[in-house]
């Protein structure tokens, strides 16, 4: 049945704050540098391949096969380093667009990685049948026999191959994510089986030793970030502030929230609408860190993280004793107040994705409304805080209950009922906040209703 409440707004306006904007041009001369680096190296690739002979030497249909062979092995090689730093938890990157953008990006330049590798191996291989007048497969077998590293660089790409077909969403859905995530470590024994390949293989790196030692500093770059951000950041940092569970609460129906504490909790520089990687160190549960939303605004002592059941770890995290050690990696994300445009902000929450919209609730004081959808009333959490927040406030705060899928529920939060709502709609910043469906049927109904995508703010409780 669909419920609907609202209160009053009473809270005047107030113009966008300097640190918002001061945040926006930051973040954009940020974006520009990295973009520089990414297109500096992706060039400099190409100026290697084309100074090792690969056009001034293309005089026949198998040159130019074995020279497009060459760069789109090293360009598939460049971008699967990029893609390790894409999601190396490097803190300029990912406070640049955000971790959820990132996952987008690096399962896109995944897939581009493959093709450009498989197309690699394939052109080469004609190639050099073409030069050596036998057939593709007496080539193939040649090539395995007489090259170094043809044997590892095949089962690198085996591995890849793996790894992006385990990635596509269809085939996650039917796998544990952890053995999705098992697999997808052996990407990184992919990546150095393709260098092992590449540097005793390559003609731009046997004639011209600078370019081994320029391709091989990349590589040691990428790992050097990568255990500093993914290794000895995060285990320096739960040694520093020694995170531990201080208390399990009942949020909710099968919803538990767990109160964190440790030491220079302030240095973290969290904020409302950001969440962490949270790892509990007990038997069982330490190899495995899963992504939770802070669900208050964290105030340099606590942290709170609030958790809806909805798996095998999700469902036991209520049996956690207060007194674990918590390791925590983050903050992560731009779904914070610093992406704001403009000075009247509409939340809305779907389901569990309250949790950083009570957070920013806490934290925002610009105009504000609380839209929060959910299918059933007992779904509620944080009534009682909620409305006490939007009390203090004088704000409206609606909660939408009900089922869509049955006929009396059809309407709620079509375009049409979020602007009934919210009848000035369009001239907020929308921040939104759910389960991945919920999140983009809502992201289309508010486009619908007059938003622009510019300022529609989006956090997908899915990586
Ligand atoms: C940025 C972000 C913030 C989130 N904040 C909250 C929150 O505040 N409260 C809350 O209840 N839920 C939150 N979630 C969802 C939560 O992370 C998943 O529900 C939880 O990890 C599921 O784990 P499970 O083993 O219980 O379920 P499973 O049945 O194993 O997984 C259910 C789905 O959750 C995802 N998932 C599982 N494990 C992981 C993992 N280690 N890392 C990333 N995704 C995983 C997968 O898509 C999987 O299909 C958030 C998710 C993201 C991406």
């Amino acid at each position: 049945m669909a419920n609907v409440r609202a209160r009053q707004r009473l809270a005047p306006s107030r113009t966008v704050d300097t640190r918002t904007a001061h945040g926006h041009r930051h973040r954009a001369a940020t974006g520009w540098f990295v973009w520089l680096v990414i297109l500096a190296n992706a060039v400099m690739t190409i100026v290697l391949w084309a100074r090792g002979g690969n056009v001034s030497g293309v005089h026949s249909g198998a040159a130019l096969l074995n020279s497009l062979g060459r760069i789109t092995g090293l360009l598939g090689t460049y971008l699967l380093l990029l893609q390790v730093l894409l999601l190396a938890r490097f803190p300029w990157i990912e406070r640049l667009t955000g971790f959820d953008r990132l996952t987008v990006w690096h399962r896109l330049n995944g897939k581009v990685c493959l093709y450009l590798i498989l197309a690699h191996v394939a052109l080469t291989t004609i190639g050099y049948a073409l030069t050596d007048r036998v057939s593709i497969s007496r080539e193939a077998s040649l090539l395995l026999q007489n090259y170094p590293g043809m044997v590892t660089a095949m089962i690198g790409t085996a591995l890849l191959i793996v790894v992006v077909v385990t990635s596509l969403i269809i085939v996650r859905r039917r796998l544990r994510y952890e053995t999705w995530y098992l697999v997808h470590l052996t990407a990184y024994a992919a990546i150095y089986l393709s260098w092992t390949h590449q540097l005793p293989t390559g003609n731009e790196f046997l004639t011209n030793p600078a370019t081994a030692t320029y391709w091989t500093t990349l590589y040691l770059i990428t790992l050097a970030l990568l255990v500093i951000f993914r290794i000895v950041q995060p285990v320096y940092r739960g040694f520093w502030h020694r995170m531990h569970v201080e208390e399990v609460t009942v949020a909710g129906r099968n919803v538990v929230s767990l109160h964190i504490t440790g030491r220079h909790l302030d240095r973290l520089d969290a904020r409302a609408g950001q969440f962490f990687l949270w790892r509990f160190l007990t038997r069982g549960r330490w190899w495995e860190s899963h992504p939770f939303s802070l669900s208050a605004a964290p105030d340099g002592r606590s942290l709170r993280i609030t958790v809806k059941n909805s798996g095998d770890f999700t469902s036991r995290i209520g049996e956690i004793v207060p007194g674990t050690a918590v390791l925590a990696e983050g903050p992560f994300g731009v779904f914070t107040d610093d992406v704001r445009r403009r000075d009247r902000v509409a939340l809305i929450a779907g389901g569990i994705g309250i949790t950083p919209i009570r957070a920013l609730l806490e934290e925002m004081s610009c105009d504000l409304v609380l839209v929060y959808r959910v299918l059933r009333e007992d779904d509620l959490v944080f009534r009682d805080e909620l409305e006490e927040l939007a009390w203090d406030r004088q704000m409206p705060l609606f909660y939408v209950v009900g089922d869509h899928a049955v006929p009396v529920g059809e309407r709620l939060m079509s375009p049409e009922h979020l602007g009934e709502l919210i009848p000035e709609l369009a001239e907020r910043d929308v921040y939104l906040c759910g389960p991945p469906v919920m999140t983009d049927i809502l992201e289309q109904n508010v486009l619908r209703a007059g938003v622009q995508r510019k300022h529609i703010h989006i956090e997908r409780f899915a990586l």
